[in-house]
Order: structure tokens, then C-alpha cells, then sequence
């Protein structure tokens, strides 16, 4: 049995949710295949922190343009998203991490985005419980938290809303050109098919370079007041390019609840699901090292989660090489809560021919083939 649409989306985590809202906003007609349950991928994972990075160009213009999606959502979004623009501190232990603030600053506000040194004072009065003796910060106060998974649900709905049609519960067998098939024999067929898998993508379009990339978080009991930014160090950006050893950065945020979630660790080459109680340790201990009382907090769950992880630290967003009627959405790994709806503009404005808000050749899974010939 076959069913035709204008695009099948396969995977239904904040990427695909937002590609599939995005289609049925602009009156395309669209399906959305699950294998398990909505945002039940990296998106349940993710602490939801909607930041921007500038890491490269490309990857500033998508963190910048996708939060300034969310802004101007924010009246839309039910309280259960818990949508909070508490903004971040980048915290600077040493001179040489107030240098790499300095330079952030510079970089940020010459692209419009507000960013305001701090001194030890300015820190220890915004950020009481921070250990005494850092160098200083750079506060980003338009960088806000959400809950990933209400906020996945919460696009979805929308795309429902709007006429979008979703298979649950079933997985993709196999995609190619103008067609999925489903593992319970239902044939989906679609002038155009997304690769929204996250991390499983390669499964279904063998090629992709995408890695999984393990990630582990702890949830606190209710300490309001505790944190009252999204804490991180410098030395952060340094963890996400590390590619091969374990990693881990001290990362924190505070939840509406009162709850603090506290992060982050990296993991290439590891398949299990498991809690990895070593470097559970070591990224705890980095947490108490910059804020000594978060060792004596009761942690109430421990999760893991994996990020889909590309080489050039860029999300693959556009047609895939090897099936032009295939457009791929994934490898976002950890930014893909905060550029799901740029990912989304960029797909519907590349499909219905129009012209993106940011260019999107950066993206292009193309650039992988490309390079990799360029090196055989
Ligand atoms: C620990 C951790 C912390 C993070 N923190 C942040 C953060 O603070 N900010 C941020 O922006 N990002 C963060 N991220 C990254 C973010 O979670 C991901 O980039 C994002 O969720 C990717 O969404 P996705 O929809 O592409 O993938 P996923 O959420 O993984 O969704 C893919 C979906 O596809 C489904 N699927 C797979 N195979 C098939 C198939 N064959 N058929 C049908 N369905 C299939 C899966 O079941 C899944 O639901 C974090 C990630 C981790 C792991």
C-alpha cells in the first residue's frame, strides 16, 4: 500500500518536528515517520541551552539567525517549554581564557550581538556561588534555556495543527528518491524525502559522515537561586573540538523548577547507552572544581544521550549527493535544539526556491564528497 505527500520527513526529534512544521506552514502537503516515540533521540537528551557560537562563520550565522527564530516565538510557546532567557556567562578561569573572552566579545558585538565583559566583582555579585579566584566572564544576555523535549512536542503539534500527517512508532526501513519504506511493509512516497534520523542517519543514507558522540547529564533536586545563568567555561569550545579523547567542560544550567542541570561530557566510539560512572566523576568534579557547593547537591537522574557529530563541526543541511531527491537534516551535534528552526527555514526556502535569510552552501552534505575527493 502507498501514500503520496509533497515531503516525508523520517524522524520526528526537534530537527524533523521543525522541518515538518515549516512544510505544513507553506501548505505542503507532509508526513513524518517515528521509530519510537516523539523526541525520543538526542532531542530528550539535550540540556536546551539556545546559545550562539562562533566557532566559524557558518556556524555563528546559524546559531544567531535559529535564536532569533526562537525570540520571536516566545510568546507562542506554552509554559511547559520553559522558555527563559536567563543568558549565559562564559566563565574565564585565567588571563589566557579573558583573552578568548575579549575576543568573543569583540567578534559578537561587531555582528550585533550584546556581550558584556565582567570583572571577579561583577561575577561574584551575578554568580555568588562561582568559586572566588577565576579571572573574570563574558555575560551574552541574549542566550536563553528551554525544555527540548515540550518544545519538540510543542513544534510538532503545530505541524499537526497544520495538517501534517505522523506515522509513530514504526520505523524507516529504507529511503531512496521519491520513496520511504516502512518496516510494517507501508510504502510512504514523496517528491522529496528527509533525512532527519540524527544520529541513525547513516543507516538509512550509507555515506554520511556522521559519528555518535556520547554525552551524560545529571538533574538536581530544587536549589532555587543556586545558578542563575547558564554557566560555562572557556575551556569548552576546546572539549567540542577534541576528536578523539573523552572530554569533559563544566557546563550548568538552571532550570525554571529551581533544578540544576549539570553538564558536559564528549565520547566518541562508545555504543552503549550505560552511565560511564569514570567519566561521570571526572565531569562532576569539574562542576565542583568552578562551584564547590554543587558537590553537596542530592542529583535525582543521570541520563546519557548521543550528539551526531560531523568532522568540520558543521550540520549537514541540503541535498544529498548520492540521491538528489534526498535532503539531509542531521549531524547538528550539540547545537541542533538551537538551530532546528534555521535548519527548518533553510530546507522549506531551498525546496520552494526561495531565497535563504543566511547562505546555505556552508551546510551542504556536498562539501564532505567534495573534500574527501580533493584528499583521495
Ligand atoms: C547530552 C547532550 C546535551 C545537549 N545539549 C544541547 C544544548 O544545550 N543545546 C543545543 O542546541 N543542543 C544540544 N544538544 C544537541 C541536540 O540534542 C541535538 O543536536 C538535537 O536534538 C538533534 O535533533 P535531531 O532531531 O536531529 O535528532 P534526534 O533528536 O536524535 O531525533 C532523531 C529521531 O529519528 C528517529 N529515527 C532514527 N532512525 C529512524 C528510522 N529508521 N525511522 C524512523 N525514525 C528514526 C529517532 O527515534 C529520533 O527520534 C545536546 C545533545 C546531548 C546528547
Amino acid at each position: 500500500m502507498s501514500r503520496s505527500y509533497d515531503v516525508v520527513i523520517v524522524g520526528a526529534g526537534i530537527v524533523g518536528a521543525a522541518c515538518a512544521e515549516e512544510c505544513a506552514r507553506r501548505g505542503l502537503r507532509v508526513a513524518i515517520v517515528e521509530a519510537d516515540f516523539v523526541a525520543s533521540g538526542a532531542t530528550a537528551a539535550a540540556m536546551g541551552h539556545i546559545v550562539v557560537m562562533d566557532d566559524s562563520e557558518a556556524q555563528f550565522a546559524l546559531t544567531r539567525y535559529s535564536q532569533q527564530l526562537w525570540h520571536a516565538r516566545r510568546s507562542e510557546l506554552p509554559a511547559d517549554v520553559e522558555f527563559e532567557q536567563c543568558g549565559t556567562i562564559w566563565v574565564a578561569p585565567g588571563e589566557e581564557e579573558m583573552v578568548e573572552a575579549r575576543r568573543k566579545q569583540a567578534q559578537f558585538l561587531e555582528r550585533g550581538v550584546p556581550a558584556q565583559l565582567l570583572t571577579p566583582e561583577e561575577l561574584e555579585r551575578l554568580e555568588p556561588k562561582l568559586r572566588r579566584g577565576v579571572a573574570g566572564g563574558l555575560l551574552v544576555p541574549e542566550d536563553a534555556v528551554l525544555y527540548p523535549p515540550c518544545a519538540a512536542r510543542f513544534i510538532l503539534d503545530r505541524a499537526q495543527m497544520n495538517g501534517a500527517k505522523l506515522f509513530l512508532g514504526v520505523p524507516a526501513s529504507r529511503i531512496r528518491g521519491g520513496y520511504v519504506q516502512l518496516a510494517n511493509g507501508l510504502e510512504l512516497s514523496g517528491s522529496t524525502v528527509v533525512n532527519a534520523a540524527g544520529a541513525a542517519a547513516p543507516l538509512l543514507s550509507p555515506g554520511l559522515e556522521v559519528k555518535k558522540r556520547k554525552g551524560h547529564l545529571v538533574i538536581t533536586d530544587r536549589y532555587p537561586g543556586m545558578v542563575r545563568h547558564q554557566l560555562v567555561e572557556l575551556g569548552y569550545v576546546a572539549s567540542v573540538h577534541a576528536t578523539s579523547l573523552d572530554t569533559v567542560a563544566f557546563n550548568v544550567q538552571p532550570r525554571k523548577t529551581g533544578q540544576v542541570l549539570i553538564g558536559s561530557s564528549r565520547q566518541y566510539e562508545v555504543e552503549t547507552k550505560d552511565v560511564d560512572h569514570v567519566i561521570l566523576g571526572r565531569m562532576l568534579q569539574r562542576a565542583a572544581h568552578f562551584m564547590p557547593q554543587l558537590g553537596r547537591l542530592s542529583a535525582i537522574r543521570v541520563w546519557t544521550g548521543f550528539r551526531a557529530a560531523t568532522a568540520d563541526r558543521l550540520p549537514l543541511i541540503g541535498w544529498d549527493p548520492s540521491d538528489q531527491n534526498v535532503y539531509v537534516a542531521t549531524g547538528h551535534e550539540g547545537l541542533g535544539i538551537t538551530t532546528s528552526l534555521g535548519t527548518a527555514k533553510l530546507f522549506v526556502d531551498e525546496l520552494t526556491g526561495k531565497i535563504p535569510q543566511i547562505p546555505s552552501a556552508p551546510y551542504s552534505p556536498a562539501r564532505i564528497s567534495i573534500s574527501v575527493h580533493a584528499h583521495a
